[in-house]
């Protein structure tokens, strides 16, 4: 069968390969792939910066943002054929620490956890995959190919989540607004969540034109371009930072209203030295009782979180969200960045 291989460490090994079949040791259920979607990740292992095969392989299968068709799956275990799933992507680590061994493999605590596509296991970026019951979510075969987003929605599913533990700390927290800075995939789910949950929605982003500005709009949101400071002092009750950019999230401590909680859900390189007034901001965290924490992956709550929430959000809108579909045979494309793109799929259903 046809799959994306990779040669982690390597720059721009990605090839389309002939892989033998996924093994039975993958899971009972079998899924031919529909779509699987591309995200920064995927272009980092591309491009030889980070990735590992399983032990003893030279290549990794990629890609972790699935959607498929059960093919077969065993009597009892939930799935039949025909389902549309979507493929979890960590395994908790072997030990396991607490957090795995309690279904959070999201919070591991020692790092040995291994990810689909990403980490020591292939991933599903093949024509078919293989994968177990407990790590596979049936979502509503109405979302057809957008349940390909599932995966990037349960990232901001369990931003959601923590956002709603911290702010619990208080018996009085009820936020009004959001502010969201990135209008990336991940940045305008996060909006999308945050207005199913009934908040004045704000997303902040560079681009002036393009489709970003409607999409927010589409939510009943209000869309910035000018930069932070142009917010007149705006001061949102949560703050979700997705551009992972040093100079923003420099600028987004401190930010929020009293109370406030600050999600850090972007990844940055180390590196960026800035003058910082640590003195001022400890002095308005600890007077305005503030909050920042960072996120990171998903457990299977999350993921079920996420597929509730693509069920119940607009079609339409969502379908603006894709905006390529590259077939598997010109899969290269998918990892090109252009101008306008939020999330790119790669069509494996021709
Ligand atoms: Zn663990």
């Amino acid at each position: 069968m046809r799959a994306i291989t990779v040669q982690p460490g390597v720059a721009n090994s990605a090839r389309l390969d002939d892989i033998p079949p996924p093994p039975a040791s993958d899971g009972t259920i079998l899924v031919r792939t529909l779509a699987l979607g591309v995200c920064g990740t995927d272009r980092e292992i591309v491009a030889g910066a980070y990735g590992a095969t399983p032990p003893g392989e030279d290549r990794l299968v990629l890609g972790h943002e699935s959607l498929g068709r059960v093919v077969e799956a065993p009597p009892g275990s939930g799935f039949a054929a025909g389902d549309h799933v979507v493929g979890i992507v960590r395994r908790p680590d072997p030990v396991p620490c607490p957090a795995c061994a309690a279904g959070e493999w999201d919070m591991c605590r020692n790092g040995r956890y291994v990810e689909r596509g990403i980490k020591e296991r292939h991933g599903f970026g093949a024509e078919q995959f293989r994968i177990e019951p407990d790590f596979a979510i049936k979502i509503d075969g109405g979302l057809g190919m957008l349940g390909v987003l599932v995966e990037p929605t349960s990232i901001v599913a369990k931003a959601w989540d923590h956002i709603d533990r911290i702010g619990a700390r208080s018996r009085a927290w009820q936020p009004r607004s959001v502010l969201v800075t990135g209008a990336g995939p991940v940045g305008l789910l996060a909006a999308m969540m945050g207005r199913q949950r009934g908040l004045d929605v704000h997303v902040l982003d560079r681009s002036e034109t393009g489709p970003k500005p409607e999409l927010v709009h589409g939510l009943g949101g209000t869309y910035h371009w000018k930069g932070l400071a142009a917010l007149d002092g705006f001061a949102p009750d949560i703050l979700i930072e997705c551009t992972g950019a040093p100079a923003v999230i420099r600028d987004v401590l401190g930010r929020t209203a009293p109370d406030g909680i600050v999600c850090l859900a972007g990844v940055t390189a180390p590196g960026h030295a800035f003058e910082f007034d640590i003195g001022g901001y400890n002095r308005t965290m600890v007077l305005n009782n503030e909050t920042v924490f960072g996120t990171v992956n998903a457990n299977r709550r999350h993921y079920e979180m996420a597929a509730q929430a693509l069920a119940r959000a607009d079609k339409d809108w969502l379908g603006r969200l894709i905006t390529r579909r590259v077939p598997v045979a010109r899969w290269s494309e998918a990892l090109e960045n252009r101008a306008d793109d939020i999330k790119v799929i790669v069509d494996f259903t021709d």
